[in-house]
This record gives C-alpha cells, sequence and structure tokens, in this order.
C-alpha cells in the first residue's frame, strides 16, 4: 500500500481514510488522535478523541470538561484498530504524555512523531525511537544552527545569576505546559530547594504535573507576595508576562527566557532578554537528523519548522523526503499563551 495512500495531508490536518480519523486536527473532525496537549496540537470541538491520559486530563484543564464528544485514553504501547488500520501510542518525550502515533496498514507503518526530543527530561517519558517505513518528523530547530546543548549547564547560569544579585527577583519566561515544569526539575536536580514562585497562569498545569508524580519541591503562588520578598527568588512566568506591566511588582527583575530560539542573540535582545537560557522541549539538529537515521525509514516527511534544510540533508543520504504542507501549527514559546491560560495574572 502506498503511504499516501494511509495519510495524507489535507486542510485539516493529517488524515488517515483507511482509519477514519485526523491526526492533531486543526479544524473540529469526527473522529482525532492527538500527540499531545499544546494548544496547536490539541484543539476543542472534535466529535471522538483518542489520546494518552495525560494528554487528554490537559485538554480537560484548558478546555472544560466537554472539551469533544467523547474520549479514549490509549496508553504507551497500547495498540488500537481503527478502521482497516493499527494505531500504536510511543513515547515522543516533549511533555507530559505526549506520544508518536504508529499507523499500520497492510505492511506499510508510518509513524507520526508530533513534537519530540531525544534530550533527557525528568518530567515526562523518554523519547523511543520505532522503526517505521516513513516517518513524520517535526523540524521547529531544523537547521544546523541549532544545538542545544545540555539544559543543566543552562540553569546552572541562572543559579549564578542568582547568586550574583541576590537583591535583584528572577523572572523566568517560560511556557506554561511543559517547559515551566521541567525548568523547576531541572532546579532541584541542581540543588535548589528554595521556594519556587509561579504566575497565575501556570498554577494548574504545574500542580497537575505533581498530581501525576513528578516532584517539583516547593512552589508559592506569586499573586499578592510583597515585592521585598522576592529579593533573590525565582519566578516562573508565561514569555509573554516577562515584558509586561506585570513585572514591576518585582525588585529589579532579571529577565530570562528558557527556549531553544536564545540560540539566537537577536531573538534574546529583540525580547528584550538579559538571561538567555537555551533549553527546548524538541529535537535539536543532531536529536533530528540522529532519530530519522534510527528509525531505518527509507522516507521521510518533514513539517511544521524549517523543513528545507532536512528535506536536503535526508535526500543526501539516499532517503526519499518531501515537506509536508501542513498548516497551523507552530512553536509553543513563539506563540503568545492563549488567553485562557493568560488569565488570573
Ligand atoms: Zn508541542
Amino acid at each position: 500500500m502506498r503511504p499516501q495512500d494511509i495519510l495524507m495531508p489535507v486542510a485539516a490536518g493529517l488524515c488517515c481514510k483507511p482509519g477514519g480519523f485526523h491526526i492533531d486536527p486543526v479544524r473540529p473532525v469526527e473522529r482525532a488522535v492527538i500527540t499531545h496537549g499544546h494548544s496547536d496540537h490539541a484543539r476543542p470541538g472534535h466529535g471522538a478523541v483518542l489520546a494518552t491520559q495525560e494528554t487528554l486530563d490537559m485538554m480537560r484543564l484548558r478546555y472544560g470538561d466537554n472539551f469533544a464528544g467523547s474520549t479514549q485514553a490509549i496508553a504507551y504501547g497500547e495498540q488500537i484498530k481503527l478502521g482497516d488500520v493499527t494505531i500504536k501510542f510511543h513515547p515522543a518525550g516533549h511533555v507530559l504524555g505526549s506520544a508518536q502515533i504508529a499507523v499500520s496498514c497492510k505492511d506499510t507503518c508510518i509513524v507520526a512523531s508530533g513534537d519530540y526530543k531525544d534530550a533527557p527530561d525528568p518530567t515526562c517519558t523518554p523519547f523511543e525511537v520505532v522503526p517505521c517505513d516513513v516517518f513524520i518528523t517535526e523540524a521547529t530547530f531544523g537547521l544546523p544552527v541549532f544545538r542545544h546543548g545540555d539544559a543543566a549547564n543552562e540553569v546552572n547560569k541562572l543559579l549564578a545569576s542568582v547568586a550574583l544579585f541576590p537583591e535583584r527577583a528572577h523572572l523566568v519566561g517560560a511556557y506554561s505546559l511543559g517547559k515551566a515544569q521541567r525548568v523547576i526539575a531541572l532546579l532541584r536536580a541542581a540543588g535548589y530547594d528554595a521556594p519556587v514562585y509561579l504566575h497565575g497562569a501556570m498554577e494548574k498545569i504545574t500542580h497537575y504535573y505533581e498530581s501525576r508524580g513528578i516532584a517539583l519541591g516547593e512552589l508559592r503562588a506569586v499573586k499578592g507576595v510583597k515585592k521585598a520578598e522576592l529579593a533573590g527568588t525565582i519566578t516562573l512566568a508565561p514569555p509573554s508576562a516577562t515584558s509586561d506591566i506585570w513585572t514591576r511588582r518585582f525588585p529589579d527583575p532579571v529577565t530570562a527566557f528558557a527556549s531553544g530560539w536564545m540560540r539566537v542573540r537577536a531573538r534574546a535582545r529583540q525580547r528584550g532578554v538579559e538571561l538567555p537560557l537555551v533549553i527546548s522541549d524538541h529535537a535539536d539538529w543532531d536529536g533530528l537528523t540522529a532519530t530519522i537515521e534510527a528509525t531505518g525509514a527509507g522516507e521521510i516527511w518533514v513539517t511544521h519548522g524549517q523543513e528545507d534544510a532536512l528535506v536536503h540533508w535526508c535526500t543526501a543520504k539516499g532517503l526519499a523526503a518531501r515537506p509536508l504542507d501542513l498548516v497551523g501549527y507552530g512553536d509553543e514559546d513563539e506563540a503568545d499563551a492563549p488567553a485562557a491560560e493568560e488569565a488570573d495574572a
């Protein structure tokens, strides 16, 4: 069977006709199979939704109980037959509950990675290489200039700055779902055991992580805390909040931003970031290319991000490769957090 007869990009997203579903649809569909909880992948309004329990819970937290007509949870390693295809979920290492979806029909297996990273992350199940015929990879950081390095070193930079400026507050811009919790876990792993303060928009999802057994140490809401008490502390906030009037409640804040884009100095300057931290929940160039090779796939479909360089790299390696024309997906660090997450600043 030709791979394009199994999965095909359409306006609503990646469509599996023989299975009767769409993967991460950007428009309401009858049956959606969803890779992870970020809002560009997990949207409300579908008939039936199949996803991991964590992804379903995150959708419920963001959109309310009626976010879909019906839901079904699937575990990593679990296999389900939908129409003429079989699907299986595998960990993507991107955020809690994130999954790659293997779609098999007759003797062809296609893996849709969703967003993924192969770097260690104590807040989610590690990425797993899934052998397949066609691998659909993201390409958010699909340029050789993007090499994220060790996230622990970046957190050490933050701690060095806190030690250097005990009279100032440190404000770390980090996406609310995944990045914020990973930064806190990295701080704890580095031995930082003081309370970590949270912007209101981070509280629900961070407490959800804790409820799933991710230990994050002592957390405090920053709301209502006196300015002077915030000297020498670390607060996590959505990236958009770190550049607005909200920051006036902090004593002489040092503004940090945890993102793979911080590799690009101009981006940090543009956003007025004093302390750029290169911490990403996406695979970097080496991670993308190593993963593509490890899957053993002979055909690579490249989507959301810098498709061209990765397609070129695949072609040079003798792999069939093409960009997938999917619209509506972005990088969560670049998108402004959705209104619901911005509430209760
Ligand atoms: Zn994502």
